[in-house]
This record gives structure tokens, sequence and C-alpha cells, in this order.
């Protein structure tokens, strides 16, 4: 049955090219949408003969736009790539809508973009191999044999631009009627119109490529010129400060916070000693790592760095201005930008044998060799102090089981498919606590370093941003900021200090507790690392530190 409706397409040639694209076309508006339409028909304003009409309406409009898009873009030389990589884009975007709950705009695509190869691996599951089989592969068979009848080359030219003519402003005119319901239910439903296939790719590339575009043609910007550290005396050890950068790790789960599950007794030991406080509303710059790492180590704050189409150095550049030594180690993808200009340790393709795993290592990792890197940082910048940066792996998805080693796991079991909603919501939980919960012990882990050391030490956490996993059908993160849940952009930190960081600090202990509970959020990272570290520039703004108001 199936290899003889393959075999029908040997008698579409001949056909009139505007029946083959206009198959194309209906197959990509009904089956390609089918999560577009899917969430329509499940609103509450979907109700009643007018609210279907609309819909009817809808459709037809898309599938003429879709015909005229096809007809502009897919020109005969490339018809048959063209048309496959539009069947691949709808149904790769359709199935990760579908499963994730998640829709495509700018930076999704940033972050499809600068994936790799293990971030890819994790995705890949039975699931995704059976929708890209039935919505690219049998559809793409079908169109690689499809051949139009040819027509001569002023033909081809008028039939084209006819269809697109024809198909534009027929989708127009269907779309007026309908504007007054459509035009509510957009407004209504943003998300909706991040889902509307391949149209959201397409917007989404083009404004990603016009941004970087704009970039590019500035230079870097170069900030902080005037920064200093403030002397120490003769006698005084320089402090070091260690800043970890976690990964969708989400507040919401943190028993330090008021989760029911234990995933956070390192924290909470050092809490109850009086060492770590806890800060218990954060918000995060972004819901994706590509956004909120380079913007919480910026100084533009969440909306300045939305809106700024220039580079700017980061904070990193700034504490090394002032005569700093900055290590940045990665133990994930790539510090997107921020750690350019600074001493860096790839630590994510390491090959110990308890510590690393198919390709990745546990965040212990960063721990191994860390004081003889940290020894091999100029000595005269040591002299003023160091900054460690730890990017984390932390509770990177959908593959959340492999984020911590065996003897770590508290919770099983453990859901292990990617395709989360096939699992069960407490195996999915228990994965992504245990990821918590070896965040904790990770950081249990730095505090231990950093504790015995003869001088003032102290350690910042905070994560990048949260993650959905799976309140409201909605998984993993990245969902435009202003419509993301909360889930995605309550984030966790924490300060540890040492008792000679207290002293140097001349810290109010009340003070600090008391800035736990108050709302901050990532636009307070850079002035707070700045001041953390005794660094004074006129970029610093002492009302934005976090901790400024409470050291004396
Ligand atoms: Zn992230």
């Amino acid at each position: 049955m199936q290899l003889k409706w393959l075999g029908s397409g040997a008698s579409l040639q001949g056909r009139h090219a505007w029946a083959v694209s206009g198959l194309l076309a209906l197959w990509l508006s009904t089956v390609g949408n089918a999560p577009f339409w899917w969430a329509l028909w499940q609103l509450p304003e979907m109700q009643g003969a007018r609210a279907h009409l609309g819909l009817a309406g809808l459709w037809a409009a898309l599938s003429l736009l879709m015909w005229a898009f096809i007809n502009a873009v897919v020109w005969p030389w490339w018809r048959r790539p063209a048309g496959l990589v539009l069947l691949i884009v709808t149904a790769v975007t359709s199935y990760f809508m579908t499963i994730y709950g998640v829709v495509i705009d700018p930076t999704m695509i940033a972050n499809a973009v600068n994936t790799n190869a293990t971030e890819v691996r994790d995705l890949l599951s039975l699931p995704m191999a059976l929708a890209l089989i039935l919505g690219a592969g049998l559809p793409g068979i079908w169109w690689w044999r499809s051949e139009p009848r040819p027509l001569a080359g002023w033909q081809r030219w008028t039939h084209q631009v006819g269809a697109v003519l024809i198909g534009a402003l027929l989708a127009a005119a269907l779309l007026m009627l309908v504007f007054q319901d459509l035009a509510s239910l957009m407004r209504n439903h943003k998300s909706l119109r991040y889902m509307v296939n391949p149209f959201n790719t397409v917007y989404a590339v083009g404004r990603l490529a016009r941004a970087e575009q704009a970039q590019r043609q500035q230079p870097l910007q170069v900030i902080g010129q005037d920064a200093v550290s403030r002397a120490l005396a003769p006698s005084q050890a320089a402090p070091v400060l260690v800043l970890v950068v976690g990964e969708t790790a989400r507040a919401a789960n943190f028993s330090i916070a008021g989760y029911e599950r234990p995933t956070t007794p390192q924290l909470q030991a050092l809490q109850s000693q009086g060492s770590l406080y806890y800060f218990s509303q954060v918000q995060s710059c972004g819901t994706n790592t590509q956004v909120s790492v380079p913007c919480m180590f910026s100084h533009l704050g969440r909306t300045g760095f939305a809106d700024s189409s220039v580079r700017y150095e980061s904070v990193l550049d700034v504490l090394q201005k002032a005569g700093w030594a900055v290590l940045w180690i990665e133990n994930q993808s790539g510090c997107k930008g921020v750690c350019d200009r600074v001493p860096q340790a790839d630590t994510s393709r390491s090959q110990h044998p308890q510590l690393c795993e198919g390709g990745e290592c546990w965040d212990e990792i960063m721990l191994e060799g860390l004081s003889e890197r940290v020894a091999a940082l100029p000595a005269e910048r040591r002299a003023v102090g160091t900054v460690v940066v730890m990017h984390q792996m932390g509770s990177h998805g959908p593959a959340y089981f492999k984020r911590s080693p065996a003897d770590k796991k508290k919770f099983l079991p453990e859901c292990t498919n990617s395709a989360l909603p096939s699992c069960e919501a407490q195996a999915l939980r228990n994965a992504y606590d245990n990821s918590i919960a070896y965040t904790d012990h990770f950081l249990g882990r730095v505090v231990g370093w950093l504790q015995p050391q003869a001088r003032p030490t102290a350690m910042w956490y905070v994560s990048d941003h949260g993650e959905s996993i799976g309140e409201k059908g909605i998984y993993l993160h990245g969902m435009p900021f202003n419509m993301a849940p909360k889930e995605q952009t309550h984030v966790p930190m924490a300060l540890w200090l040492s008792p000679a960081m207290r002293q140097h600090w001349g810290v109010n202990d009340a003070c600090l507790n008391a800035q736990g509970a108050k709302p901050w959020s990532h636009d307070n990272w850079f002035h707070t690392v700045l001041g953390s570290a005794d660094v004074s520039t006129r970029l610093y703004r002492p009302e934005m530190d976090i901790a400024r108001a409470c050291r004396n």
C-alpha cells in the first residue's frame, strides 16, 4: 500500500508544476503543521461554527501562502534539494514542538546552530527517527521522484511568478476575512506565532543572521579601562574567588529553597554552619545558555543586552585589567565569547577513568589538577587576586540521567529516554533531581577546595537558566523570555565565604541573610562580581552589587 503510494509519484510525471508544488504545499500546511493545528484546536476559543469556519479559512490561507512560498524559493534548478530541506526542517521542528512543547524563535535557532555532537546525540531517539521517516523521508522520496511537465524558459517564469502572486493575493484576502478573530488569538496566545512551519524557522534564521551580521560589522567594544583593584596590605594574602556558572538548574528543585526532596544537603549544611547564603528570588537573563551566559557577564543587563547590536568585553576582561588572574574552566559547550581573552582550560573532553564516560565528564573533573592550573597563572596577578570560573555541565537535558555518576544517584528509577514525555513523570523527576543532588555534591567539593587555603576565599554559584520538566506539557528550556514559564527563569544562587573572607569583607551576617530574600537577577552579576573582587571602575554600580551593603 505504502509502496504503491510512493510509486504513484511516477503518475505525477508530466503534471503541471502548479499541481506538484500544490501537493507539497498541502502536505506542509497540513501534516507539517500538525502541532500548530493541534494547539489551536485545543484552545477554549475554538468553540462553535464561526471558530471552525475561521480555522478552515486559516488553513486555506496557510496552504496558499505555502504554495506561493514554494514557488518563490524552490526554483526549478534546485527544486529537489530545496523541497527536501523544507520537509526535513518542518519534520524536525514539528517533532521538537510536539515532544518538548518548545517554539521556534531566533534564540532557539541560535541554540541549534551552536550545538555540538554530544548534545545532538542526547536528543536522538526512536520517536525522532520515526518522525523523520514519516514527516520527511516518505514525502521526500515522492517529491524527489516527481517530475513536472517541462515548460519553455519564459513560460516557466510566468507560471512561477503567477503562482507566487495568485497564492499570496488569495492568502491575503482570506486572512483579511478572518483577521479579527486571528488577531485576538495571536494576542492572547503569543506562542502560536512561533509555531507556523516553516515560516517560524525562516523568520528566526533571518533575524539571527541580520543580528550576527550587524555585530560582526562592529568592533569589540573595550570597557573598564579605568579598573583598579583595592591595594592589599603587605601582610595580606590575595583572595581567591570561584564563580560557578550552573547549567539548567531551576530553583524549584533545590531543597535549600523549600523543595520537599533532599537534593541539596551540602548547601544546607554550610548554611546551618553560617558560611553560606542562599538567594531565593533570582531571575535569569535568558532561557538558554546562548543568551544567559554572555548576558550575565556583561554590564548591559537583560534589556540592554537584548537591544544591543554591539559586542562588549565581559566582566572578566575588567578583572584582568585590574590586575587579577582569571581562569575559565569549561566543562560544557563553550563560554559563548565571555572568556575569549582570558586563560582557559577545557575539561569536557578529558579521559579520566572515574569522572568521564561516553565523551562527557561529570563536573568534579573541574577540580582535578585545579591547584596546579591556578599555580600556573602569572604570579604577579595572583598576588592581586584570582578568579576561577567553572562552567558546569550541571543538569543539561534531555539526558539528565547522564549528569550524575551511578554511585551518586539517590532517586531511582531514572528516565533514560530522551523523548521525555514517554517517561513516567516520577522517573523523569528522579533523573533531574539526581543531577541537582550531584551539583550540590560538586559545590560541596568546591568549598572543600577553597576552605583549607590560607587566604580569603569565596564561592558564588548561580545557574544560567531553569528548566521545564513537563509542567503544562513543556519540557527543556528556551521559551521566548516574555512567555517563558517561571521554571525556566527562576534560578538558584548561593554565596559561600571563608572565615578569612568574612574578615576581609567585614561582613554583616544579618544583612546578607536579609539580601537572600530580596528579588535579584543576572543583571546584578556583573556588579556583584566586581564588588566581590574589590575592583572599582566607573562601570561599577554599588546599588546593583548584591553584597555591597553588607560589606564594611
Ligand atoms: Zn544553559
